[in-house]
Order: structure tokens, then sequence, then C-alpha cells
């Protein structure tokens, strides 16, 4: 049966209890594929879907969240030492128009960057640049506003070109480079065949695939059956 709250539920209580919710609802609600049991490489293939978020520099994160304040973790990622923050920010564009509570992942970068889907970029209004992350020349800003203040950025905000995260074995086994695109095949009801699925080659990272969230809604990511790499 429902609980429902006694009306002695003081604000506390409640704002706690609505945390629980959203942040249920957050970590459940992002796709994420890995076939089972099968594997076709040194490792296994991971395809997440990243919903819209911010990355922050440290001068930034104090602008928004005031002096000395530091991420703090919601959730790990699939990489290791990334992470959902608990810190949320809400984005305005140039219509006025405001994304709330846009997440920030951390560590914290030497670069803010807000990357949004085109879906976003329409409600926006922004044109948004198809970039890989970090490269911000002739891109939109906009302003992200914190509890504490606000941050007006020239630049920054690209729709992230989808891409897979390899270290050298991987790249390797795939006979790709850094920089080099491949196709992601992905099977089931709503298969679809990614193009220009850019590889990037780090020693530290876990094979895992990052499309947003109007590539894993097109392709129905929870529903996939197979999905593969190939060669372009
Ligand atoms: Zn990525």
């Amino acid at each position: 049966m429902l609980q429902v709250p006694s009306l002695s539920t003081d604000r506390a209580s409640v704002e706690r209890l609505v945390r629980e919710i959203l942040r249920d609802r957050w970590v459940g609600s992002v796709p994420s594929f890995r076939e089972p049991g099968k594997q076709d490489g040194p490792n296994p293939l991971v395809v997440n879907v990243s919903a819209r978020h911010v990355h922050v520099t440290p001068q930034d994160l104090e602008t928004l969240f005031g002096p000395g304040a530091q991420l703090t973790v919601l959730k790990s990622l699939y990489q290791d030492g990334e992470f959902a923050s608990e810190q949320t920010v809400n984005l305005i564009g140039p219509r006025n128009r405001m994304i709330p509570n846009v997440r920030i992942l951390g560590p914290t970068r030497d670069y803010t960057q807000i990357e949004l889907s085109y879906t976003d970029g329409i409600f926006l209004g922004i044109d948004l640049p198809l970039r890989i992350s970090g490269h911000h020349e002739g891109t939109p800003g906009g302003v992200l506003v914190g509890p504490h203040g606000a941050v007006n950025l020239s630049a920054g905000i690209i729709r992230a070109q989808r891409h897979v995260h390899m270290s050298p074995v991987d790249a390797a086994h795939h006979g790709v480079s850094d920089g080099d695109t491949m196709k992601l095949r992905i099977d089931g009801p709503c298969g679809v065949s990614f193009d220009n699925t850019v590889v990037r080659v780090h020693p530290k990272v876990k094979l895992e695939v990052h499309i947003d969230t109007d590539e894993g809604n097109a392709c129905h990511l929870s529903s996939a059956t197979h999905m593969e790499l190939i060669r372009a």
C-alpha cells in the first residue's frame, strides 16, 4: 500500500523523499546494452546512452555553487573515476527557454561544456554543432544557473558525436586508430546502423560506445538483441 506522509511530516523529510524518488528515476532511466554471454574480442562491447549533461571547470563550479564547492558522487559511471554528480544546473538558451536540472558529470575538467541532443537544441532554439568533446570553435554559448550564481558561456554547447572509447588492445583487435570512424550496428525490433562512430583511443578506458538520447531512442536500445562494431 502507498505510504502517505502524515500531516506532521516536516519539509526536510518531504524533500528527502522526493530526492530519493528522483534519484531512482534518473539512475534507472539511462539505457545500457551489454550482450549476455557473447564476446567478439578481448573485452565486452558495452553501449551506453549519454543523457544531456554538463562538464565544468573548478572555477565555474565555484561560481555556480559557491566558494570551495566540490562535486559529490550520485552514481559511478562505467569508466573508472567518472561519475554523475549530485549537482545539477539550469540551462538557459537564446530564446530564454530553460532546460532545468541538467546533471554535472565529474570530475571537473579544464573546460566547461554542455552536451545536448538535437531534440534539446530544437527546444532551446540552438542549431547544435556536431563535435568531439573539447572542440568548441564556433560553438554557441548559453547561461548556466546554479544555486549560488550564473555562468555566461560564449561557447561550449555541442551535440557530442557518437563515439567509442577503446584501449589500444581493443583498437588493435578492430584494426583501427584514434580518430577513425566505425559503423555501429544494432539489431532488434528498431535495429539501426550508426555510421561515423568516432574511435577514441586511450590506455585507461574500457570498451564503451556513447550515443545520445535521440540515438538511443531511435534504436530503442533497451530492446536490442545484438550489436557489433564494423570497420568502415
Ligand atoms: Zn564518451
